[in-house]
């Protein structure tokens, strides 16, 4: 059900869930109505049909991160800070 608030000024959501780098799902914060991305690049109401093909998709996605190494996000190091000031491409 549609509160007052966002009859007035509009649902505001909120990212509920990532499904990939470019899908994703919303909730309003007033009235939980849910949205999710379409495969156009817009926005639609989060209807069964789109659950279950986010789900794939999120299952495909999550496949293909853990394979590559890289479902958790990595914070790289740089062991050697002179090595990299120092750097200097060779052209010969
Ligand atoms: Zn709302």
């Amino acid at each position: 059900m549609k509160s007052i608030y966002c009859s007035f000024f509009g649902h505001q959501y909120e990212v509920s869930k990532k499904i990939t780098y470019h899908v994703k799902e919303y909730k309003c914060t007033h009235c939980s109505t849910q949205m999710t991305t379409n495969g156009k690049g817009g926005i639609s109401p989060l209807t069964p049909k789109f659950k279950e093909i986010n789900s794939v998709l999120e299952r495909i996605h999550n496949k293909r991160m853990s394979r590559l190494g890289l479902k958790k996000e990595k914070t790289f190091h740089v062991k050697n800070e002179k090595n990299l000031i120092n750097f200097t491409p060779h052209f010969s």
